[in-house]
C-alpha cells in the first residue's frame, strides 16, 4: 500500500469517475501529495486494481457510471481477498446514497461539487491513516499465510469470548497435521502452504455460524475456541474432502484433541495444553483421529510417569513380588499338579499392590520390561529350586516372557546361567509368549523361539484367540502348548458360539499336535465342559488364585 519515492512517502490514489471534468478537478487537487491513477468506469477500476491493488492506498469512487456502477465495484472489492482491505471514499451528490454506501462498507464520502479542497484532502489523508493503522494491527494479530489469528491474539480474543459470553459452554480444540514436515519435503513448501491454507479455510467454514475463533502456530498446529460441539467428525470430514479436492493422491492424517466444556477457572493456555495432551495420545494411532481430554487421561499419564521413575527403586527394594498359580493336568480321573506359573505384582509405596496390566505396556514401550523380566525369572527359578529341595517338588515353572527378550541374543545364556546356578535345566522352565507377540515380525520371532526350543525350553503360546494370528502363520509356529485365552473360558458355559469356537481351537491344536491349556477356569461347569472338549491342562481360581511363595508352599503341602 505504501510507495516510497525516495524522500517522502507518496501514496497511490485511484480516482474512478466517468466525467472528465470531475476527474481533472480531483486530480489537480491531489497530485502534489499523491500518485494518481484514473479509471472511467467500474470495469476499468477493477482491472486497474487487479494490476496495482497492492499499491493503492485509497479508491475515490463515483457511484453513477456506465458499464459498472460504484455499488457493484464496492461489492466486487469486498468479495476479493486482495482488495477487501483498500478503503473506498464515495464521490456523491445524493444525500441518501451516503448512508447506503457507508452501509455497504465504504469508509467515507466526499460531496460533489468539490467546493472545499482542504476538507477533501483532510478526509482522504485521515482515511488512509486509519486504514494503515488497521492494516498494521491486523498483520500483527494474524498469521500471514492463513489469515487466522496468531497464538497471542488468539488467546486474547478467546478470553474476550469468555468475558462477553460467561455462560457459554466452550471447547478448546487443537488440530495437528501428522508428519507435516514430510508434506513439505515430498511435495515442496508451496504445496505445504496450500495444504495449511486449505485446512485453515475448512476450519473457518466449520466455525462460521457458531461462536468461535481459530488460530495457527508452529506451522501445523491450529487452535479453535468454539461453543461446545457434541462431535468434531464434521470437521475432520470437511478437511478430508477439501484436501482430497487439492490432491487425490495426498494422504494427510489430522489429529484433533478436544478439551470439551472447558473449566473457566483454568488459564486459557492451560486449557489448550490439555487439548494438546489429548491430541498427543493419538500419535501413531491410525484408528482414531479425535481424542477427548478428561482428568483421568492426565492422571493416567502421571501414573505412568511414576511407574517409569519408580521402577529402579522398586527393583532395588524388592517391591516386586512374584505370585504362583498351579497348573493341572486334567486328562486323568483326578487333576494332577503339572506346573506352576509365576506372575509379577508391584507392591508400590503409593499405589499399593498393582497388577501387571497397569505397568507392563509402559515398560514394554521403553524397554524397561527387560529388567523386570530378568528379576521375576531369576526369583521364580530360585523359588523352584528351593521347592525342589524343600518339598520334593518336581514340576516345571512357567514364566511370562515379553517379546523384547526374544530379540536379546544373551537371553538364552541368562536363562541357562540362572538355571544351572540352582542346579536346574531348561526342562524345568516353560516360556509363555503371548499370541500377539507372534503376530508381528513373525520370521525373526520364529527364529528366536526355534533357538530356545533347540536348547530344551518348552514354549506355550499364551492367550491364544486374543491376538490376530492368521491360521496359516499360526500352524507353522514352533510351540509346545497352546494356551487358550481366558476370555473364551469365561463364557463357555453360557454361550454356545464360544463353546463351538473352543471346539474349533481344540481341532487346530490337534492339527498342530500340541495340547491345550485353558486359563482362567473358575467354575465347575467350565471345568467339565473344557475337560469334555479335551483340554489337557487347566489353571484358574477354580483351583486357587495366584499366591505368594509362602502361601503357595502351604497350599502344596495341604494338597499332598
Ligand atoms: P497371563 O499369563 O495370561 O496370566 C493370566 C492372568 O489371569 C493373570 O493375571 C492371573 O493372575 C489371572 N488369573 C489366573 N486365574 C484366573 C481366574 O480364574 N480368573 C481370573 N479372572 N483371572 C485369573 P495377571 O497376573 O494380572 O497377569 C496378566 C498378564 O500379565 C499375564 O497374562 C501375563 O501376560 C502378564 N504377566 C504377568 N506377569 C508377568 C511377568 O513377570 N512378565 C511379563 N512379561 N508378563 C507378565
Ligand atoms: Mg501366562
Ligand atoms: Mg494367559
Amino acid at each position: 500500500m505504501i510507495f516510497n519515492d525516495g524522500e517522502s512517502v507518496k501514496r497511490f490514489v485511484l480516482i474512478v469517475e466517468d466525467e472528465l471534468i470531475n476527474r481533472e478537478i480531483l486530480g489537480a487537487m491531489l497530485e502534489d501529495n499523491y500518485h494518481i491513477l484514473y479509471a472511467v468506469n467500474g470495469v476499468e477500476a477493477l482491472e486497474t486494481l487487479k494490476e496495482n491493488g497492492s499499491m493503492v492506498s485509497v479508491v475515490l469512487l463515483d457511484l453513477m457510471m456506465p458499464e459498472m456502477n460504484g455499488f457493484e465495484v464496492i461489492e466486487a472489492m469486498k468479495q476479493d481477498g486482495q482488495l477487501r482491505h483498500i478503503p473506498i471514499i464515495v464521490l456523491t451528490s445524493e444525500e441518501d446514497a451516503e448512508v447506503k454506501t457507508l452501509n455497504l462498507g465504504a469508509s467515507d464520502f466526499i460531496k460533489k461539487p468539490y467546493n472545499y479542497p482542504d476538507v477533501i484532502k483532510a478526509r482522504i489523508a485521515r482515511t488512509i491513516e486509519f486504514s494503515e493503522d488497521r492494516y498494521f494491527i491486523e498483520s500483527n494479530e494474524r498469521d500471514q499465510l492463513t489469515g487466522l489469528y496468531n497464538k497471542t491474539f488468539f488467546y486474547k480474543y478467546a478470553e474476550m469470548i469468555d468475558k462477553y459470553h460467561p455462560d457459554l459452554r466452550t471447547d478448546a480444540v487443537i488440530l495437528n497435521v501428522e508428519h507435516f514436515h514430510l508434506v513439505n519435503e515430498i511435495y515442496g513448501r508451496s504445496f505445504g502452504d496450500r495444504v495449511l491454507v486449505t485446512i485453515a479455510d475448512s476450519i473457518r467454514e466449520f466455525i462460521s455460524g457458531s461462536e468461535g475463533l481459530a488460530g495457527r502456530s508452529e506451522a501445523d498446529s491450529f487452535f479453535i475456541y468454539i461453543s461446545h460441539n457434541a462431535s468434531y467428525d464434521g470437521l475432520t470430514e470437511l478437511i478430508r474432502t477439501r484436501l482430497a479436492d487439492l490432491s487425490r493422491t495426498l494422504h494427510i492424517r489430522i489429529r484433533i484433541g478436544v478439551y470439551p466444556k472447558v473449566e473457566h477457572e483454568l488459564p486459557m493456555e492451560e486449557r489448550f495444553s490439555d487439548a494438546r495432551f489429548a491430541c498427543n495420545t493419538l500419535r501413531g494411532n491410525y484408528l482414531r483421529s479425535i481424542a477427548y481430554y478428561d482428568m483421568s487421561l492426565r492422571e493416567h499419564s502421571i501414573f505412568e510417569e511414576h511407574m517409569i521413575s519408580d521402577i529402579h527403586e522398586g527393583l532395588e527394594k524388592e517391591q516386586f513380588i512374584v505370585v504362583y498359580q498351579p497348573k493341572y493336568d486334567v486328562s486323568g480321573s483326578d487333576p494332577l499338579l503339572c506346573g506352576i506359573e509365576a506372575y509379577v505384582r508391584w507392591n508400590h509405596p503409593t499405589y499399593g499392590m498393582i497388577r501387571p496390566k497397569s505397568f507392563l505396556s509402559v515398560f514394554e514401550q521403553n524397554g524397561l520390561i527387560h529388567l523386570l523380566d530378568h528379576y521375576v525369572i531369576g526369583k521364580a527359578i530360585r523359588q523352584l529350586a528351593a521347592w525342589h529341595k524343600e518339598i520334593n517338588l518336581s514340576v516345571p515353572m512357567s514364566v511370562n516372557i515379553s517379546r523384547i527378550n526374544l530379540y536379546d541374543s544373551d537371553f538364552a545364556d541368562f536363562l541357562r546361567g540362572n538355571l544351572s546356578e540352582c542346579g536346574l535345566t531348561s526342562a524345568d522352565l516353560i516360556l509363555e509368549i503371548t499370541e500377539s507377540a507372534y503376530s508381528s515380525d513373525t520370521r525373526q520371532l520364529i527364529d528366536a523361539v526355534e533357538r530356545l526350543r533347540r536348547i530344551g525350553f518348552k514354549i506355550e503360546m499364551d492367550d491364544f484367540g486374543s491376538g490376530y494370528s492368521s491360521l496359516t502363520s499360526l500352524t507353522s509356529m514352533p510351540i509346545d502348548v497352546l494356551g487358550l485365552d481366558a476370555g473364551f473360558v469365561t463364557s463357555i458355559h453360557e454361550d454356545d458360539k464360544i463353546h463351538r469356537l473352543v471346539n474349533l481351537i481344540k481341532d487346530i491344536a490337534d492339527y498342530m499336535g500340541v495340547p491345550v491349556n485353558a486359563e482362567g477356569v473358575e467354575l465347575a461347569t467350565q471345568y467339565d465342559l473344557l475337560k469334555e472338549i479335551g483340554c489337557r491342562y487347566m489353571q484358574g481360581y477354580y483351583f486357587t488364585k495366584p499366591l505368594p511363595a509362602d502361601e503357595f508352599r502351604i497350599y502344596l503341602e495341604d494338597m499332598c
